[in-house]
């Protein structure tokens, strides 16, 4: 198991939870940006709750139920996550999980779902109620948690609520706004913080061997650090940063929405769609400071505020209909059509 000791930018929020032995609230619940690893923090502290031997520097990982753990077998751990989640998951989270995924039907393809079911709050209900074991502990992990809908999140309140003795929930979400307040009054919230840049930076040269001038261009997407982790080893870091060119000095064949389309859909529409939007907010912000005395009027895609500042809000309701059921595809040629066309209308102003 990975520990999110491997993740400085993460270690206060750890040592409040793995190394602070003071019994905290029932029901936990870790935010903080995207991609900055709070899934895996949360899993150390699922295992050392679980752990029959741990200490202050986390489970054991020698005794029955780490290694229950380890194996994906251990029947007290609890895992909700959406479908879509798992593809990027670590291992044992995502083998955790499958006990309530629908599983697919033989032959079919379909698009991993968005949402944790009601389905699955539902069996988890039962499961905790029929696998109890006097003095065990058992622990529920709900990462992604905004992704469950107003009936999942209100079948969750009522476990929430009348928790089953031993009983600890964790729920992990990047966008803690989106869940209710009711589940929000039930949780002891603690946050997470996203690394610097310059954090970023020196963690994936630890781990890639990387030159920092390589890493600058991936630092400044905006993406979380495991995202780029996931990018660099699946070598499309190349793609990423020609995307971050063409938002920087659009010309040429950058001008294509067709060209633009296929980049986004190369590098993977969720995360491609990410970067957009990050760069459009980088581009409002800097355009509100005012440029650098002396500093030439930047040529880029967003370079005039108000089409950043539409950018910013088109980009986002791009991602949620990603989200949606609508074809990935025509969300991102559409928007990538938006884009392109506007740009040329910024640049022929006057
Ligand atoms: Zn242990």
């Amino acid at each position: 198991m990975t520990s999110a000791g491997d993740y400085p930018w993460l270690q206060s929020t750890r040592q409040k939870l793995v190394g602070d032995r003071r019994e905290l609230h029932h029901c936990l619940f870790l935010a903080g940006g995207p991609a900055i690893g709070k899934a895996m923090l949360a899993l150390e502290f699922a295992a050392q709750l679980l752990c029959e031997d741990s200490g202050t520097e986390g489970p054991c990982k020698k005794c029955r139920a780490c290694h229950l753990l380890c194996s994906s077998l251990h029947p007290d751990f609890h895992v909700l996550m959406p479908e879509f989640l798992t593809e990027s998951s670590d291992p044992i989270l995502e083998s955790h999980a499958q006990r309530y995924l629908e599983p697919a039907r033989t032959g079919q393809k379909r698009k991993p779902s968005e949402q944790i079911s009601i389905d699955s709050a539902r069996a988890l209900s039962e499961a905790l109620l029929t696998t109890v074991r006097p003095g065990g502990r058992k622990v529920v992990l709900i990462v992604g948690a905004d992704t469950m809908n107003r009936n999942t999140a209100n079948a969750m309140l009522k476990v929430l609520e009348e928790p089953t003795e031993g009983t600890r929930f964790i729920l992990v979400s990047s966008y803690p706004y989106r869940l209710p307040a009711t589940i929000h009054s039930r949780c002891i919230r603690l946050d997470c913080r996203a690394p610097s840049q310059d954090e970023t930076i020196r963690w994936l040269q630890s781990r890639h061997g990387a030159s920092p001038n390589d890493l600058i261009g991936l630092a400044k997407s905006g993406l979380g650090p495991m995202d780029l982790d996931e990018i660099i080893r699946e070598d499309r870091a190349a793609m990423v940063q020609d995307l971050i060119r063409c938002c920087e000095n659009p010309s040429g064949k950058a001008a294509s929405p067709l060209f633009l389309s296929s980049l986004c859909a190369q590098i993977g529409t969720r995360q491609a769609l990410s970067i957009l939007q990050s760069t459009a907010l980088d581009a409002v912000r800097q355009s509100l400071q005012g440029p650098p005395e002396g500093a030439q009027q930047p040529r880029s895609l967003f370079a005039d505020q108000n089409l950043a500042f539409e950018a910013f809000y088109r980009l986002g309701a791009a991602r949620e209909r990603v989200n949606g059921q609508v074809d990935e595809q025509l969300c991102l040629e559409d928007i990538c059509a938006w884009l392109s066309a506007d740009r040329h209308y910024s640049q022929s102003r006057p």
